[in-house]
């Protein structure tokens, strides 16, 4: 019996239909599932559903799955993130040798990733993070890769793993090399940080022309049927107009039975955790995250809306003219999610020294992924056109787009706010673009506070030094009041 050049440990969702992906594509690959005492096994149950007339080869044990294999051995890894991924290493690495290659397709964080890749190291296996998008359709029929590999293990698995993938717009596979260690998985959890921020971002769209302009659900199905063609295009704008066509046994709108407490899997935490700890901006994520904590407190939000006052979503906002300023507002919050996170990888990549190259990244997700979508086309232009972007914000294309569209953003989120409809994302984004095209923010003035009641101490910008200092504030203030301050002060306004 010939060996399999690829073997696939972990039969759930995503390895089996990435196992029959790979078979697709010519390639023989070995397959294996832990065994439950008790349970059939997952093996056998995978070969008489998918296995018939297959190129597979069936392991009864992680010591033969191991020598069904070419050398070096490849093993993609598809198990829950977290212990699962340490048990399975512990169990494979006695069987494996020199060179040999275990890639962890899951959603594993990056920083577990780059222990484990040190720790193979050391017993000379190379160890890949790869980060996989695309859910179960996607690893059957073409998925986003995103691997963090040395250049020499990847030169082994580029030709295995190239043809499985989705495309991008040019028909390259959705699948690049980012960059060493957890960087792979670092980009995947980015990804679906923005994929976190893009569906709250719909959803508040959803919220304004349902419940603002009084849309059916069909008529907002419409709506995102038409967003889903030319500049707003997305994944996620077909989805939701195919969602919001659906109907109970009553006629009634699907979506109005689903519990409106939100899930989540913690990959979109991560992300905003760590920006929080690295200290870097990532807004828009962090605020559809806290959405998603918030709407869990179902009966909090019920008994308050009931117990203080406001204007309430009322039906009558005139969707003819909201229509037009809400696609500017979605288009540009979407612009400022994709530039925060896009920052974050440029500035992590350099701090790492990954060098992850963006426009690889803009690519990779042009297909197979959740955020694959128009705008990842001129995030491409943008950064061939300045290849030296610190952010997308100073891009001629995004600088020009903006320009268009900040009057309808601004509209927009005037309306929901005047009409108490909660739109987070869409006004942290917009907030998050005035923060950064202001030269002045009042953080001067935070400073003083800091060094008043902490001594944190200040910094003179007209001071060529940067020496830090301490006012006393008190002893200042008293001596400010002694100052000839007439003229400062209109003293008849300050009496009224
Ligand atoms: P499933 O839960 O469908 O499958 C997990 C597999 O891992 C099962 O075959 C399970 O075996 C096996 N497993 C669980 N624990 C262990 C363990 N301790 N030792 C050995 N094997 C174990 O998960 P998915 O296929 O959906 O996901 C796999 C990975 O891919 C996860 O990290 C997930 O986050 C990620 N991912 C998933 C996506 C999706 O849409 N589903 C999309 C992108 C990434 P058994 O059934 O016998 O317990």
């Amino acid at each position: 019996m010939s060996k399999s050049s690829l073997g696939i440990y972990g039969l759930g969702v995503m390895g089996r239909n990435l196992a029959l992906n790979f078979e697709k594509f010519g390639q023989q690959v070995s397959v294996f599932n832990k065994k439950t005492e008790g349970e059939e096994s997952v093996v056998n149950d995978f070969m008489s559903e998918f296995g018939r007339d297959k190129n597979f080869l069936p392991a009864e044990s992680a010591k033969m799955f191991v020598t069904t294999l070419t050398k070096p051995r490849k093993i993609l890894i598809l198990v829950k993130a977290g212990e699962a991924v340490d048990s399975v290493i512990d169990e494979l690495t006695p069987f494996l040798d020199k060179d040999d290659i275990l890639i962890d397709g899951g959603n594993s964080h990056f920083e577990d990733t780059e222990r484990r890749v040190k720790e193979l190291r050391t017993k000379k296996i190379q160890f890949v993070g790869l980060g996989i998008s695309g859910g179960a359709d996607g690893a059957r029929n073409g998925p986003s890769l995103m691997p963090g590999s040395t250049k020499k293990a990847w030169g082994k698995l580029e030709d295995i793993f190239k043809p499985i993938a989705a495309t991008t717009f040019s028909g390259d596979p959705c699948c690049e090399l980012l960059g060493p260690g957890g960087s792979g998985h670092f980009v995947k959890m980015i990804h679906n940080g923005i994929e976190y921020a893009e569906m709250q971002l719909i959803a508040e769209a959803y919220q304004i022309m349902r419940y603002g302009c009084g849309m059916n659900a069909y008529q907002i199905s419409e709506q995102f049927r038409k967003w889903s063609d030319g500049p707003m295009g997305s994944f996620l704008n077909e989805i939701t107009a195919d969602i919001l066509t659906l109907t109970d046994d009553d006629g009634n709108p699907l979506v109005d039975r689903i519990d409106d407490s939100a899930g989540q899997k913690g990959t979109g935490k991560w992300a905003s955790m760590y920006a929080l700890e690295s200290g870097m901006p990532l807004t828009t994520t962090t605020q559809a995250v806290f959405s998603r904590f918030t709407s869990n407190f179902g009966d909090i939000r019920r008994n308050t809306s009931y117990s203080v006052d406001g204007p309430g979503a009322s039906g009558q906002l005139d969707s003819a003219t909201v229509i037009p300023l809400l696609s500017e507002a979605i288009l540009a919050s979407r612009m400022m999610i994709h530039a925060e996170a896009f920052f974050l990888i440029t500035q992590t990549s350099e701090q790492r020294k990954w060098n992850i190259d963006p426009v690889a990244v803009a690519r990779i997700w042009q297909g197979g992924c959740i955020i694959r979508s128009e705008l990842l086309r001129n995030i491409v232009a943008a950064y061939e056109q300045g290849s030296n972007l610190t952010s997308l914000l100073q891009s001629p294309i995004y600088a020009n787009r903006f320009r268009k569209l900040q009057s309808g953003w601004r509209k927009t989120a005037s309306l929901a706010i005047s009409s108490g409809i909660p739109v987070p994302v869409l006004t942290s984004a917009l907030a998050q673009y005035d923060t950064l095209r202001s030269p002045k923010l009042p953080s001067n003035l935070i400073q003083a506070q800091r060094d008043y009641f902490g001594a944190h101490g200040i910094k003179f910008a007209d001071d060529s030094t940067g020496e830090v200092q301490h006012l006393q504030w008190k002893e200042a203030v008293a001596s400010e009041s002694e100052k000839d301050t007439s003229g400062f002060f209109d003293e008849t306004e300050m009496d009224e």
